[in-house]
């Protein structure tokens, strides 16, 4: 279901003093560090994978010296303030993976956010996209995979045009 998932920390292994194996290790500093990279906040990286706070901060700051990867980092970091801001208002739900938002919804359940530059009411999942993902052609519309539509999550949403959204819509409609 979500791209790039990685197995959770398993109760053995969230133990104190338990040694991972290094490949185990390096698994995790990397996946860890790869959904940072995105944009992706620390809380919900440690929700997805049952890992705690401060052991997530340490194998994103390890595998962040392996990669040494500076650009990463400063093309984030002007990304980051508002990414925190709207994930301020998502919780995660470990099941399907999807991030609800917890924020204003439209009678379609949609959620929506003010946007800070034009101070207009926005889909909150598209400019949450658009802020980890990157930019969205403006005649493209996100359909949710997880059908879903109080979800943000990146990964449970698919750009596709209008006319393929109706008819994916008819389709599912149609066979409920
Ligand atoms: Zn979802």
């Amino acid at each position: 279901m979500v791209r790039n998932s990685i197995r959770a920390v398993s109760a053995s292994e969230s133990g104190r003093g338990l040694k991972l194996s290094d490949k185990r290790r390096i698994e995790l500093e990397d996946w860890c560090y790869a959904q940072y990279v995105r944009g992706v906040p620390q809380h919900i990286i440690c929700q997805a994978i049952n890992a705690t706070k401060s052991r997530v901060s340490r194998w994103i700051i390890s595998a962040h010296s392996r990669h040494g990867d500076a650009r990463a980092d400063l093309l984030l970091e002007t990304r980051r303030s508002e990414i925190d801001r709207l994930m301020a208002r998502v919780t995660f739900e470990p099941n399907t993976g999807c991030w609800l938002w917890l924020g204003s919804l439209k009678s379609t359940g949609y959620g929506t956010a003010v946007s800070p530059a034009s101070g207009h009411r926005k889909q909150a999942h598209r400019r949450i996209y658009e802020l980890i993902i990157g930019s969205l052609d403006e005649h493209l519309v996100l359909d949710h995979l997880c059908r879903v539509r109080a979800c943000v999550n990146p990964d449970h949403l698919e750009p596709v045009t209008q006319l393929e959204n109706m008819r994916r819509s008819r389709a599912s409609h149609g066979s409920q």
